[in-house]
């Protein structure tokens, strides 16, 4: 299990630190917000610690702009005061909890448990469209029991359609989710890798999964 922890505090990162690799936790600090940001944004994480006052970006801003970019992992915010507008601005940002400094070691790593344990069975659950499954802890793909071989863009396509199987998915939303990039320019390449998974997943079977949704985008559904 890997936490990022995001805070300036030197004396305070030390001491998260020593209590969760004690724990047998990979920790990963920034004590910069926009380091931060980017270390959440590019690598996976399971758990972050974050920090509300930094330096650079706030705690706050990075909460939002990755949850807006559809990272979900789960974010435990430090508040220095016990603030009701703290918290709240925190948790409408896209927290999931929040610790009011000073804490107790205990403290902070009950809490790392409860989350680590909520996020496990949402974000293992195999996943299933008729006879395709995804499993995402072990991020092996089968159609009727036979394993499918992806590309990573190609896997993280295919595993954010299938968390919203039988929804309609414009460009727009899959080039936000699955790409960083700004739309415009991407069009193209999402219909190239809608190719390449159908080619993949579909191509030989009877019941086609990945549907066109003509002038608005993909959905797939078992229908
Ligand atoms: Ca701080």
């Amino acid at each position: 299990m890997k936490i990022l922890v995001i805070e300036d505090e030197k004396r305070i990162t030390s001491f998260i630190r020593k209590g969760l690799q004690y724990e047998s936790y990979t920790v990963d600090i920034a004590y910069d917000g926009n380091v931060g940001y980017e270390k959440a944004r590019d690598t996976s994480f399971d758990l972050i610690v974050l920090d509300l006052m930094l330096p650079g970006m706030s705690g706050i801003e990075i909460c939002r702009k990755i949850r807006d970019e559809g990272l979900t992992t789960p974010v435990i915010m430090l508040t220095a005061k016990d603030s009701v507008d703290d918290k709240v601005k925190g948790l409408d940002a896209g927290a999931d909890d929040y610790l009011v400094k000073p804490f107790a070691f205990k403290e902070l790593l009950a809490r790392v448990r409860s989350l680590l344990r909520r996020g496990d069975s949402v974000k293992n659950t195999v996943l299933k469209v008729g006879n395709l499954e995804l499993d995402p802890s072990s991020r092996e793909v089968k159609r009727n029991g036979k394993e499918v071989e992806l590309s990573r863009k190609e896997y993280s396509l295919l595993e954010y359609m299938m968390r919203n199987s039988n929804q309609v998915l414009t460009r727009t939303m899959i080039a936000e989710h699955v790409w960083d990039y700004d739309f415009d320019s991407f069009t193209n390449t999402i219909d190239v890798y809608i190719r390449y998974l159908r080619k993949k997943v579909d191509e030989g079977e009877e019941n086609r999964l990945i549907k066109t949704v003509r002038g608005v985008g993909y959905k797939i559904c078992d229908k």
